[in-house]
């Protein structure tokens, strides 16, 4: 099996003349080493080019990187939220990742689901128990939009990809006003060849992400070892082109903060995006996303990394990236506390999950409402079968809250907020929770999208169906208290709405009074 999944030629095809990939390490090095100290007035000249929303050069991105004057520093992160403001406008599109399995193939030194790890109860959830998982995100939390994340296995193959995918979007559950759905499955698992990414691209893959989890070489081989599928750096490097050759419009990048350094690891994703914005169909990444290596059960590296970022190197990362990549989401997720997440608004990112549980089959097994209740089985409600599937589960004790288990899972979480509790923080914020999924659905994608971003009028149609979904999601979801604190930011915002878009007014404001009538997935 593993011999089958690198395909000859489709990293090849991508290599310049000299067969080099796009990593230039002496380059960033140079970069890095010349650009030491940082004079005012060039780095006011570089925050003027990203205001003007244009992708930085390596060497003005090395620049952001190597200032440590805290006035400068509160300069560039107040550039970036402006932009960030311009581009995407004060929305926080609100997700939760689905873990489908933890058998892998993989030796990665970091990770929990690391095939050395024998102790572990490996498995991968069934259809059914994916429908439980799916019905309980949209029917209870309230989400419209998913990670789907996959470990490396014969298991977990192009066939269950697809079957499991279909399954998600297959789950329609009532709710009080109407019925709930996930209307966007982004994907999260190991490189593909172009023939399974067509496939996954006719089932509705929303984003692919791949990971490069670093872009050292060294490294790369020092963590990965030469024995397992993922120690072939180029066969990952060039996932995303292979994407969009495959016609996948939105792809996300990312890497493992802590493996190696962390000014190197930003140039690393930068010369990514750049690449991709270079090749025929001229678009870079749609997401980036920065996790921190975190405790993972017994995974040596993550309890002794010389490379450990810190709270400050953290937040300036997301500072620099949001200069360097001015129209390309960002992603927080919750393996980063609550302070630091809020903290991370402030400089521009664009998505955030929450009632996040990363355990196989957590969402279904004890979840209770925003109400303290736990609901009736959702699928049972609407006929289909409901075979329960507590006897294949670990743990299924409805009276249990999640709780971590570090045995269980590929690392611990440092944000236990639920989607009410982040829908609350954000309106004081003054930041809307979007759950809107439309954008794909309608042809706002790939280059098209990135357009619209560049020319900061994505906003405009992402604005309108925010609000459509935010007065969904209340009038579903949320608690008396949370629906006035959400009823009062609705106001703020159809005020301006007008003024924003004045040609879809009209259409925007009979959607919106359909949808607090109880009609349900409509967008502009
Ligand atoms: Fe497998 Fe991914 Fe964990 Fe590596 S990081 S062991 S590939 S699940």
């Amino acid at each position: 099996w593993s011999r089958s999944v690198v395909k000859p030629g489709e990293v090849e095809k991508y290599l310049d003349s000299r067969g080099l990939d796009f990593i230039d390490e002496e380059a960033i090095f140079r970069a890095l080493e010349e650009t030491r100290t940082p004079d005012p007035r060039t780095v006011r000249d570089i925050l003027d080019k990203s205001r003007a929303i244009q992708t930085l050069t390596p060497r003005e991105t090395a620049v952001l990187l190597n200032v440590e004057d805290p006035d400068m520093l509160e300069e560039m992160r107040q550039t970036g939220l402006e932009i960030k403001l311009k581009v995407y406008d004060n929305r926080i599109v609100t997700f939760a990742p689905l873990y489908m399995a933890n058998h892998c193939v993989n030796s990665c030194s970091y990770c929990g689901f690391r095939r050395e790890n024998t102790g572990m109860h490996r498995r991968h959830l069934t259809m059914e128990e994916i429908r439980h998982e799916a019905s309980a995100l949209a029917g209870t939390f309230g989400h419209k939009r998913l990670v789907v994340v996959y470990g490396e296995h014969p298991l977990t193959d192009i066939d269950y990809l697809e079957e499991s995918i279909n399954a998600v979007y297959g789950v329609r559950v009532p709710t009080r006003r109407g019925h709930a759905n996930i209307r966007r499955v982004n994907v999260n698992c190991a490189p593909l060849d172009i023939a399974s990414l067509r496939r996954l691209r006719e089932v509705g893959l929303g984003t692919y992400q791949v990971f490069q989890e670093t872009y050292h070489r060294d490294t790369y081989r020092r963590v990965h070892g030469t024995q397992s599928l993922k120690a072939d750096y180029r066969w990952r490097l060039y996932a995303m082109h292979r994407a969009q050759d495959a016609q996948v419009d939105d792809v996300g990048l990312g890497v493992l903060f802590g493996l190696y350094d962390w000014k190197f690891e930003v140039m690393g994703l930068l010369s990514h995006v750049r690449a991709l914005e270079s090749t025929a169909c001229g678009i870079g990444a749609h997401t980036i996303s920065f996790p921190r290596l975190e405790p993972a059960h017994n995974a040596p590296l993550t309890r002794s990394s010389r490379y450990a970022v810190s709270d400050a190197d953290f937040l300036k990362i997301i500072t620099v990236l949001r200069l360097a990549v001015p129209y390309t989401g960002l992603i927080c997720t919750a393996r980063e506390t609550r302070d630091i997440r809020n903290q991370a608004v402030l400089r521009g990112i664009t998505q955030m999950d929450a009632s996040t549980r990363i355990g196989l089959g957590a969402y279904s097994s004890g979840h209770q409402n925003n109400f303290g209740e736990t609901p009736p089985d959702p699928l049972a409600q609407e006929g289909q079968p409901s075979q329960d599937s507590c006897s294949q589960r670990d743990s299924c004790n409805p009276e249990d809250s999640y709780s971590q288990k570090e045995e269980e899972q590929q690392f611990l979480l440092g944000d236990p907020r639920t989607v009410e509790d982040l829908v609350r923080d954000l309106a004081a914020m003054g930041f809307i929770s979007s759950f809107c999924t439309a954008g794909y659905r309608i042809g706002r994608r790939g280059e098209r999208i990135m357009r619209l971003l560049r020319s900061c009028n994505e906003g405009n149609f992402c604005k309108l169906n925010a609000i459509i979904t935010f007065r969904e999601w209340l009038d579903d979801f949320a608690t008396p208290e949370t629906r006035e604190i959400g009823e009062a930011l609705i106001r703020q915002e159809l005020a301006g709405a007008e003024q924003r878009t004045p040609a879809l007014h009209t259409k925007f404001l009979d959607y919106y009074r359909r949808t607090s009538e109880g009609a349900r997935d409509l967008y502009v």
